[in-house]
């Protein structure tokens, strides 16, 4: 069957003898590259010894491209031309980031289909700039591994759509690094997990990195990890903890404003004191502004607790929420893992485990975890582990549906669906001889077709003219492993069917998919309304059409007083449609099926009749 094909054909490899492979993590703030070796995953590092790269790209004066430290350093002095946190703009373009764009540091460029920032060296996408990072951590791993990569394994937040993901994967063709699979960011740090501690059962992945908190509610059984439930905040992480420190810090020394230099150096040391304060007690903040003042605070763990344990709090709703989309609650959690530079604070670890009620695991590194699951699963799936795969199973964010007569979605894979998944669903044509049919292919939790997102449209040609309802057009949606959609359709007696190659233009962020459920959930009543009025409607139009062509044929079995009655109805029906609700609608349709009962009836009588002229009662 020719399918839609959105994904990259999949790439699975044969057994070999050892192969190199990585599993990379591409986080907002840092990325990782870690390999397996000698049977265990470990992070690889620099030649400084330095394992987390910030994700940071600087284009230079003299044609260079710095990444990482090196670039993060330059943030301050030169930050049109210093890329940070690129992996919230992959994928999406300027219309998605709507106010975002004023917040962020740079100048961006008016192309629609994709984001690019100016800098000294042209316009760069976010593609580009992931790229960088990508080939930084493939020539480290090559240097240290001593040889070429077949491949990696990447990982990206649960709540990636097509576009971001697809982005995700042309930055890696781009550093010239073969994709063995993405992979979402929970399910790799419970592979870490389940790896090195076997555990079965429902976990919890909580999961609050630089930027962005996100938490997955998973099932472990040997060998099968399975995705339940993702939520988050993609406005929330440990930025906003040196953002509250560094207001602190103006307050506590009487300030208001600081140039653009100090205010940076100011949020640095803010940053370096929350990370002292989760080893020591307290910590020292002294700095020099360019003004010639001082500033010498002395910040207690329980003060910094204090200011930011507001943050920590509002991570629990979108936990909350997780565990209702997954249908479970807080005692049926065997564990909970904690992923993330920023899980590192002690309220956080402290707050996570007065929740649930339990310690939280955080015996392997959180900044590393994410990185290690990836290089399992890509050792894996580079053929070097004898004992088979892993089924690796994840979640469709929003439901995924088809738009049908009257503006309606038919949801095709419910939101949270298991991944890979295919689903079929039968469809009919509307019209009497209707020769083509639109596929239009929906994102979203709404009934209605405008208040979803429209990923892709397509038309199936060539059904053989029948009646309404006869012909019988089978949709089939596939998800791959990778969270990629393709869909296609068949007419099934001709077999006819239709191919096309749809790349999304933009995507969904977090806010948006959080947006969405939450419309979806506020208009639930008001959808289910529009929903049966819609129906109404259908069902109004495809009565009205059926009783007009029986009026061409059999207009002279009725009485004029009766054609005109039937014609009154008609168009007090049509009138409804136009105007009233479902349940005037339902009437109407009523009072037309009843005035035309006796024209029925009177049909039905002709046709037998028809039928019956010429042939002997014998054989009948
Ligand atoms: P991302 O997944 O967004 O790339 P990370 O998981 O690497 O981010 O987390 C980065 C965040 O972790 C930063 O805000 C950093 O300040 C914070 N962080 C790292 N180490 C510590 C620490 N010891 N104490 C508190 N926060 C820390
Ligand atoms: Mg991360």
């Amino acid at each position: 069957m020719a399918l839609l094909q959105i994904s990259e054909p999949g790439m699975s490899a044969a057994p070999h003898q050892h192969r190199l492979a990585v599993g990379i993590d591409l986080g907002t703030t840092n990325s990782l590259v870690a390999t397996v070796r000698s049977g265990s995953a470990v992070c690889l590092a620099d030649e400084a010894g330095r394992k987390t790269l910030p994700s940071v790209v600087r284009y230079t004066e003299n044609g260079g491209i710095e990444v990482g430290a090196q670039a993060l350093k330059a943030q301050k002095t030169d930050p049109l031309n210093t890329i940070s946190s690129a992996k919230r703009l992959i994928g999406r373009t300027l219309h998605d980031l709507k106010q975002e764009a004023h917040y962020l540091p740079y100048r961006f460029g008016q192309n629609e289909r994709v984001i690019e920032l100016n800098t000294r060296q042209g316009n760069k996408t976010p593609i580009e700039v992931s790229a960088e990072i990508l080939k930084t951590l493939k020539s480290r791993a090559e240097a240290t591994l001593g040889g070429d990569l077949v491949g990696a394994v990447i990982t990206v937040p649960a709540y990636f759509d097509d576009a971001q993901r697809q982005a995700t994967k042309d930055a890696a063709k781009l550093a010239g690094l073969k994709v063995l699979r993405l992979l979402n960011e929970p399910t790799a740090a419970a592979i870490a997990y389940g790896l090195d501690n076997a555990s079965e059962g429902t976990f919890v992945v909580y999961d609050l990195g630089g930027g962005t908190f996100d938490v997955s509610v998973l099932q472990l059984t040997k060998g099968l990890f399975e995705v339940k439930a993702t939520g988050g905040n993609s406005a929330l992480g440990g930025d906003d903890f040196d953002h509250r420190l560094f207001c602190h810090l103006l307050e506590q020394n009487g300030l208001s404003k600081l140039n653009e230099q100090d205010s940076q150096l100011l949020l640095a040391l803010a940053r370096s004191a929350k990370e002292t304060l989760t080893l020591e007690t307290q910590a020292h903040i002294q700095a020099e502004l360019s003004d010639g003042l001082t500033i010498d605070t002395l910040i207690s763990r329980s003060e910094f607790h204090n200011l930011t344990q507001h943050l920590v709090q509002k991570t629990i709703e979108p936990v909350k929420q997780a565990l209702k989309d997954a249908g479970v609650g807080k005692a049926d959690i065997q564990g909970v893992i904690m992923v993330g530079g920023s899980t590192r604070m002690l309220h956080v670890q402290q707050t996570v485990a007065a929740f649930f009620g339990q310690t939280p695991l955080n015996n392997l590194n959180p900044d590393e975890v994410v990185a290690l699951g990836a290089a399992v699963q890509a050792n894996v799936l580079a053929g070097n582990k004898a004992d088979g795969e892993w089924l690796l199973l994840d979640v469709t964010p929003l439901s995924l549906g088809l738009e049908t007569y009257g503006g309606l979605v038919e949801k095709i894979i419910p939101r949270n669906s298991t991944l890979p998944t295919a689903r079929a669903q039968d469809f009919t044509t509307f019209k009497d001889g209707q020769t083509a049919m639109t596929i239009h292919v929906l994102q979203g939790e709404r009934e209605l077709v405008s208040d979803c997102r429209s990923l892709a449209k397509f038309t199936l040609r060539g059904i053989p003219p029948m009646v309404a309802g006869a012909a019988r057009i089978r949709v089939t949606f596939q998800v791959d492993a990778d969270g990629l959609l393709s869909v296609s359709a068949q007419e099934q007696s001709t077999g006819v069917q239709t191919q096309i190659e749809v790349k999304p233009s933009y995507g969904l962020d977090d806010d948006t998919i959080t947006q969405m459920l939450k419309d979806s959930m506020s208009h639930a009543a008001a959808d289910m309304a529009a929903r049966a009025r819609a129906e109404a409607a259908v069902e109004a139009e495809s009565l009205i059409a059926a009783i007009e062509s029986a009026l061409a044929l059999d207009s002279d079995l009725l009485t004029e007083a009766e054609a005109a009655a039937i014609q009154h109805d008609i168009a007090a029906l049509q009138q409804q449609v136009q105007q009233g609700d479902a349940d005037t609608i339902r009437a109407a349709v009523a009072a037309l099926s009843q005035s035309t009962d006796n024209f029925a009836a009177k049909r039905m009588n002709r046709n037998i009749q028809r039928a019956l002229t010429g042939q002997s009662i014998d054989n009948i």
